[in-house]
């Protein structure tokens, strides 16, 4: 049993429709689903992915409108990898983030930014087996293209605390992968691969807010979902029943250095409600929520998205 990396990872914003700009049409991924989050619906969530909209390249936002930026700590993510396909992709990005005034810094195969509200984004150029999960942009060739997590580092004050949960309980196998460092771990099932690397924790204090990542979710196929629940439990985890997402089911937990993980299926999917061609278009309400959408509706800003993205060739 083990855990297909990366299925999903979400993050904060205050600003709606400043974040869709940003991650639609500058860094070209898709808008895959509008809709609020099932916790508070008063408040948007939203789903970036590639073209098909597969577990492994979703980047969501919650919108707290106006939130203040937060900043990461002890026990949250402080960076996000994305895989890219080459050195020359590298290039690409530097420049296009240069023409939307955002610094990046070079590092070898790596390029490192922060989106608006500071999250910390990490392009790597590397060679793995996993498929490019690549969405359409006309303005992005599909080789220079962003291709789905790589993984993501948090900051732990103690590592070792997390290692026994990890290996244990999760199956994550030490990696010895350049970009993880001391501490690192890989989760390769199957179909894809995913790494999680725990830094030395800064003296700041975690303060949550705009620009930084609220959980990150392991991909685990339905017929595991139960066992790996079963798993966290035996290595001293609290894990959540199974929560049903409508277009995944999830359990969550707090992995012992403090990150909070979520496990997700893959299954059923965001087309599971609306065609593949017009993801994104409309603000889409889970069934359980569609008796309240005119409420719903009343209370969120307006959110315009034209896709922009060239016919797949
Ligand atoms: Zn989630």
């Amino acid at each position: 049993m083990k855990l297909d990396g990366i299925h999903h990872i979400t993050a904060i914003t205050g600003d709606a429709a400043a974040n869709v700009d940003f991650y639609t049409r500058v860094l070209g991924l898709r808008l895959a689903k509008k809709t609020v989050n099932q916790d508070d619906p008063s408040v948007y969530h939203l789903f970036y992915a590639d073209e098909d909209a597969q577990p492994g390249a979703d980047l969501t936002f919650f919108e707290y409108p106006g939130a203040a930026e937060g900043q990461a700590g002890i026990g949250m993510v402080h960076r996000i990898a994305y895989r890219v396909g080459s050195e020359e992709a590298l290039d690409f990005w530097r420049a296009r983030l240069a023409d939307e005034g955002v610094a990046s810094e070079r590092d070898g195969g790596r390029l490192r930014f922060a989106d608006p509200e500071g999250l910390g984004f990490e392009l790597l150029a590397v060679d793995v087996p996993d498929a490019p999960l690549v969405a359409d942009h006309p303005e992005v060739p599909a080789e220079l293209a962003l291709q789905g997590f790589h993984g993501v580092r948090a900051y732990s004050t103690s590592p070792q605390r997390s290692q026994e949960l990890l290996e244990q309980a999760l199956a994550f196998e030490p990696s010895d992968d350049d970009w993880t460092g001391e501490s690192g771990w890989e989760a390769r099932g199957t179909s894809r691969g995913g790494l999680y690397s725990l830094d030395p924790a800064p003296h700041d204090r975690p303060i949550p807010g705009a620009g930084t990542v609220h959980h990150v979710a392991w991909n685990s196929a339905a017929a595991d979902h139960e066992g790996w629940r079963e798993r966290v439990i035996a290595a001293g985890g609290r894990p959540t029943p199974v929560i049903d997402r409508f277009w995944f089911r999830s359990i969550y937990f707090r992995e012992p250095s403090g990150v909070l993980f979520e496990l997700a299926t893959p299954d059923p999917g965001f087309t599971v409600d609306e065609s593949l061609e017009t993801l994104g278009e409309k603000l889409v309400l889970p069934p359980a929520f569609e008796s309240r959408r005119e409420e719903i509706e009343a209370v969120l800003k307006p959110l315009p998205y034209h896709r922009s993205a060239a016919p797949r060739s």
